[in-house]
């Protein structure tokens, strides 16, 4: 802890003069990253979350056929007025995976089943509700539509057009799409590697009592978890105590061959002032690093930049504050890097069910917990001490109440932004 500290204040309150807003730290930190150019073609069932490197053309028309969305009678609407009137006599039938094969023959109509191939000559369907059987005759109802109940060849996707671009995020149903088009590889932007250590002398893992001082590293377990993406290669460096010659071995481990150089580098704590933050004092002397001080809370001290080919992101270890700085800079980073589509976070209002007290001058991301009405409608409340070591702040929320920087705090019943966790 820094020595200027007043006992029991919030390392991340420190007043400074010059701070960066939320979006130019996040405009900074993106404009420099190129996305990975290297790429690997993988099975489709292996591809989920992964990043789309070429664009995937539609090698067939789906469906191939026009085909039948009802289980009933197919006929040409030349017939219509004698389907009517006698009917018109069954020339076969069209089923599911077994078509008709042949030239629809005048004035006949054939029994269809849902998905079977739609005869030449055919042009609507009839569902079999709506028809009546006499004899060997089927008798159509007299208010026919010409194309009803026929799926175009085509309607869903068209041969040779662009099915998911590059840079789209695969989602379950984009596996399907693929294979729907009979494609069984798929070319995706390769993993990044991602190495990650938390810093502190008074740290240990869990397993072991704590000694007086101690506390257990979270944060390097909740950055396993955060980092658990498809598309990430994570590389676990393990808990470093503050020594500079323990820090900057890490740091060379992490570009190592051993591990293929790191593509990012994410570190937890030691990167504002106290007296043992080393992790400051070796990036000083090993990289192009920039200590940031973003009007955020919690989380306002960031460190970004390079270590030889890795990018850096040095979170700050209060474990609030290192999990709120990872969503807002460090994800957008990861999928610029990896090819994603930039996607921005939703941001929607609730009524609040109870004030928020705040001073203008940063943005806040208070940790919130949201509750939709019968009638639609949303309402949120904080989820109690906003302190940025009170991790179970995250854990009991749903979603972040976004206060803006100028904001002077809000009362009960003011609507709010809030950003619900659909990815956390
Ligand atoms: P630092 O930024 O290293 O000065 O740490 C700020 C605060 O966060 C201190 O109270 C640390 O004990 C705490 N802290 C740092 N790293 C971790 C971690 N990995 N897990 C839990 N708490 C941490
Ligand atoms: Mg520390």
């Amino acid at each position: 802890m820094t020595t200027a500290q007043p006992p029991g204040s919030d390392k991340d309150d420190c007043s400074s003069p010059t701070q960066l807003s939320v979006e130019e730290a996040l405009q900074r930190i993106l404009n420099p990253l190129q996305t990975v150019t290297e790429t690997e073609t993988l099975p489709i069932d292996q591809a989920l979350g992964r990043i789309i490197a070429t664009p995937v053309l539609a090698p067939i028309a789906v469906p191939g056929n026009d085909n039948s969305a009802m289980d009933g009678y197919a006929l040409s609407s030349d017939d219509f007025r004698l389907a009517n009137t006698s009917g018109l006599p069954l020339s076969g039938r069209s089923m599911a995976g077994h078509p008709y094969g042949l030239q629809l023959p005048m004035g006949s109509c054939v029994r269809i089943m849902t998905g079977a191939v739609v005869p030449d000559g055919a042009d609507t369907v009839v569902m079999q509700e709506q028809v009546e059987l006499n004899n060997d005759r089927v008798v159509f109802p007299s208010n026919l539509k010409t194309g009803n109940n026929i799926r175009l060849a085509g309607e869903d996707l068209q041969l040779g057009q662009t099915v998911l671009a590059s840079g789209h995020l695969l989602k379950p149903a984009d596996i399907g799409l693929l294979a729907s088009l009979g494609l069984t590889e798929v070319t995706l932007f390769r993993k990044i590697r991602t190495a990650f250590f938390s810093t502190g002398d008074e740290l240990i893992a869990g397993g072991t009592p704590l000694q007086p001082g101690q506390i257990y590293d979270s944060n390097r377990h909740t950055l396993t978890a955060l980092l658990q993406l498809a598309f990430i290669e994570p590389i676990d460096l393990g808990l470093i105590g503050d020594q500079p010659g323990l820090i900057r071995t890490a740091f060379q481990q992490a570009s190592s061959a051993q591990h293929s150089g790191a593509d990012v580098i994410i570190t937890s704590g030691g990167v504002s002032v106290g007296d043992a933050d080393y992790v400051k004092e070796v990036l000083d002397e090993q990289g192009e690093i920039d200590f940031w001080r973003i009007a955020i809370k919690p989380g306002r001290p960031l460190a970004f930049g390079k270590i030889d080919q890795a990018w850096f992101f040095g979170l700050p270890g209060n474990p609030v504050s290192s999990y709120v700085t990872f969503d807002l800079f460090t994800r957008p980073a990861l999928y610029k890097l990896a090819g994603a589509a930039p996607v921005k976070p939703l941001q929607i209002k609730a009524k609040l069910t109870r004030a928020i007290v705040k001073r203008p001058g940063r943005t806040e991301y208070q940790r919130g917990y949201y509750v939709q009405a019968s009638d639609g409608s949303l309402t949120v409340a904080s989820t109690g001490n906003q302190s940025s070591g009170v991790l179970s702040s995250i854990s009991l929320a749903n979603c972040y109440i976004v206060l803006s920087a100028d904001s002077a705090g809000a009362v009960e019943d003011d609507l709010v932004t809030i950003e619900p966790f659909t990815d956390r």
